[in-house]
């Protein structure tokens, strides 16, 4: 597809830094909301999204998290997903189905138990239908693990699993479109600041485009945006690699987005296996190093998954691929809102490995700071600013 690589106008009401999943959900939330009666501007440095994390994902939503908000976050994605099909507002919009495998935290101390033990009660208090599941629980519905090794697990079957987000993304920019934002192939350069405002956003090749709001949706790349304008981001990217492998005695279920100590997770990918994990040294990286570690799959990732599942003792890998983590280094959470030093520019960034089931409440928050300077719906303060300047960390003891 041709893109447009100049914005038809000098002015925009709101200017979208970044126009993969996050971007686009703001734009799409924002362009259908009747009290917005502005022109929206999605720019992005690359309309493929090849090298998006978004491109990279593996698409799954869990309600296994450990702080009211990021349950209530996924519980309306869940929502969403069921919804998506009347939501979009086209008759070809397809429906969106939920595998419902679930997560299955696997804890090899007590002490990781009890972690797991405490998410559970708030998750189930909140309405999720996780359980906390003895090791001879586990077997009797999943007898293909080893689980010597495990004093507890946690699983919830219930609106856990994987979604199709490419569709869900396809559509998100296809009715933003639709709805009039304009999309254009173009890399940000530049902020250029007033006092307490941006007043413009400068193109790489010197354009300057007037904004009455600016986001940043810029993924890996944010720490760079924020820079732009002069304060600091503490997001960057990290590699995250993902293996899909073909297993010779298939097992007999779906089998659980199980998360095992070793760090390394598996689950079902329809007839195959998908798996992932972080490098060895899990640092930072250029957003242009996409390099794949092959040592990982041999050295780690089977062995591990082998170990767990026996029935993974003979496996072929299928394919293999490296994305970037928006890797927030305080948290490993989301931040979303304004920055008290500018009062235009809202940023979405840092979702670390949940930004994708995060993108339905994330967009819809964002547009209503955007068109009534507050939450409405949901509350998404806890995942403000404040606590990044406070250095008071949202703690996630169960992350992926
Ligand atoms: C291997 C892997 C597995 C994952 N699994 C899951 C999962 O199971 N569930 C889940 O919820 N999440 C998952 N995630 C996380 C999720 O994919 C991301 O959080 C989400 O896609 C982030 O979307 P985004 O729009 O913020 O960022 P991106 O998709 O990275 O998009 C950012 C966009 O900004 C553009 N951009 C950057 N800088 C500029 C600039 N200066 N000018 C113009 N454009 C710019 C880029 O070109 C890019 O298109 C996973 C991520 C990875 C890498």
């Amino acid at each position: 597809m041709a893109h447009s690589n100049r914005p038809t106008h000098t002015a925009y009401d709101l200017v979208i830094i970044g126009g993969a999943m996050i971007g686009s959900s703001i734009a799409w939330w924002t362009a259908r909301n009747p009290d917005f009666q502005g022109r929206i501007l999605v720019l992005d440095r690359d309309l493929s999204f090849e090298y998006a994390s978004t491109t990279h994902t593996n698409s799954c939503i869990r309600q296994q998290f450990g702080s009211e908000i990021n349950i209530r976050i996924s519980q309306f994605g869940v929502e969403f997903i069921r919804q998506f099909q009347d939501v979009m507002d086209d008759p070809e919009a397809p429906a969106i189905r939920l595998q419902n495998f679930g997560y299955l935290y696997l804890a090899d101390t007590p002490a990781f138990a009890q972690v797991l033990a405490a998410n559970q009660r708030l998750q189930s208090s909140l309405g999720a239908g996780t359980r906390m599941m003895t090791p001879g629980q586990i077997m009797q519905e999943y007898p293909f693990y080893a689980l010597e090794d495990i004093v507890a697990g946690s699983h919830n079957p219930i609106d856990e699993g994987y979604f199709d987000g490419g569709t869900m993304f396809d559509w998100l920019r296809r009715m933003s479109r639709k709805r009039g934002v304009e999309y254009v192939q173009a890399t940000v350069a530049g902020l250029r600041r007033n006092g307490t405002t941006v007043t413009h956003v400068v193109l790489g090749d010197g354009t300057e485009i007037a904004a009455g709001q600016v986001v940043n949706a810029a993924g890996p790349r944010a720490a760079q945006v924020a820079e732009m304008a002069g304060l600091s981001l503490p997001v960057e990217p990290r590699r995250r690699f993902t293996f899909v492998f073909e297993a010779e005695d298939r097992l007999p279920r779906d089998l659980p987005l199980t998360i095992d100590p070793s760090g390394v997770h598996v689950r079902s990918d329809g007839q195959w296996y998908m798996a992932g994990c972080p490098p060895h040294e899990d640092l930072a990286v250029d957003p242009t190093d996409f390099t794949m570690d092959h040592s990982l799959w041999e050295d780690k990732v089977w062995p591990a998954v082998a170990t767990r599942i026996p029935a993974f003792e003979r496996v072929r890998l299928r394919n293999s691929w490296v994305g970037h983590y928006a890797y927030n280094t305080l948290d490993q959470n989301a931040i979303l809102g304004t920055h008290p030093e500018i009062a235009n520019l809202l940023f979405a960034n840092g979702f670390s490995g949940h930004g994708l089931q995060q993108s339905p409440a994330v967009g819809r928050g964002l547009s209503e700071l955007i068109v009534y300077g507050a939450y409405r719906s949901l509350d998404l303060s806890p995942l403000g600013f404040a606590r990044i300047l406070d250095n008071r960390p949202l703690i996630e003891r169960a992350v992926i």
